[in-house]
């Protein structure tokens, strides 16, 4: 594919990015809005990222996506946070300025709380259970807090990084309970007894390894519940066939993508974004899988 000098360029970067389905979705969105625009996908080492901003800025990216594992580390990179980004600790959407300065936003607060609102879950006074503590499982906690979820529980591999989710969201959102607890099965299954929502906003059962599930036997859900997976590469993941099995309602990744990248989509481009073209190109049909 030719990729002439005057077209715009916005790259998405993470380790991995095979899994991605961002490329595709936003060349769609570029070619319903006839935009001469392409999306490109990098693979960028933790201790690159760095260089892989600047050189963005300096090659005249129009902006990006950050994702997995960069989105809390590219923060230290920027010029400018908006609230979102600095309510949560974390950035997906990077914006380069025609003055040279970069902004960040996480576009993923918004994508969880319309992927929500479109499965039909009212946060408001909800119990949740937030499987990670990385970026998205801040943004997770932020679109939560905002709901005004009753309580959120977050479990982190390491504990302290939990802990340290917990400390900043409680400032931000006094009126929602946080929680943070270890990783361990005993952990999660001991957290997920009293949750009206579990949400998994870790990389466990994305491709390439579709077997594998944070939560370890269907018997540990139950039905009522509502489970949110952020992983949509594979779109059924194990955890959502579990969660049936237990009789839970699901809700799979790929509402989200679209709504964190028609937020980003806007912030690039100033236009209003192409949802029914953004969600033809990721085959969303219906937001629950
Ligand atoms: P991240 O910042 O690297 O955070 C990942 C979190 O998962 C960390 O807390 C990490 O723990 C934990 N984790 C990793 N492997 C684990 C394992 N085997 N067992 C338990 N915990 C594990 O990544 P992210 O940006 O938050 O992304 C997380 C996932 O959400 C990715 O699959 C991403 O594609 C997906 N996502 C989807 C959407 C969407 O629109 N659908 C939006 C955002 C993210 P450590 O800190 O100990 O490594």
């Amino acid at each position: 594919m030719e990729i002439p000098p005057n077209m715009r360029l916005v790259a998405l970067l993470g380790d991995p990015v095979q899994h991605s389905l961002s490329p595709r979705m936003h060349a769609a969105a570029f070619q319903a809005c006839g935009l001469r625009w392409a999306y490109v996908a990098f693979r960028v080492r933790p201790e690159d990222l760095p260089e892989a901003v600047a050189g963005l800025r300096a090659l005249g990216f129009a902006g990006a996506n950050v994702t997995i594992p960069h989105k809390v580390a590219v923060l230290e990179l920027l010029d400018e946070l908006d609230a979102s980004a600095r309510r949560c600790g974390a950035a997906n959407t990077l914006v380069f300025r025609t003055d040279g300065r970069s902004a960040g936003y996480n576009t993923d607060v918004a994508g969880m709380r319309r992927a929500l609102a479109e499965a039909g879950v009212e946060v408001r006074g909800l119990h949740a259970v937030v499987l990670g503590a990385g970026g998205a499982a801040r943004a997770a906690c932020a679109a939560l807090g905002e709901g005004k979820a009753r309580r959120v529980v977050v479990l982190g591999r390491r504990r302290d990084t939990a802990q340290a989710v917990c400390a900043r969201m409680r400032q931000e959102f006094p009126t929602t309970d946080f929680a943070a607890l270890g990783f361990d099965p005993a952990c999660v299954r001991a957290a997920l007894q009293g949750a009206d929502l579990v949400v998994n906003a870790t990389p466990v059962g994305m491709h390439p390894r579709g077997e594998d599930s944070p939560v370890a036997e269907a018997a540990w859900l139950r039905p009522g519940q509502v489970v949110f997976d952020m992983v949509y590469n594979p779109l059924r993941t194990r955890l959502l066939q579990l969660a049936r099995q237990a009789g839970a309602r699901t809700v799979g990744g790929l509402s989200m993508l679209v709504h964190q990248g028609a937020e980003a989509f806007e912030l690039w481009t100033g236009l209003s974004a192409p949802i029914d073209a953004m969600k033809r190109a990721v085959g969303l049909v219906h937001a629950e899988v």
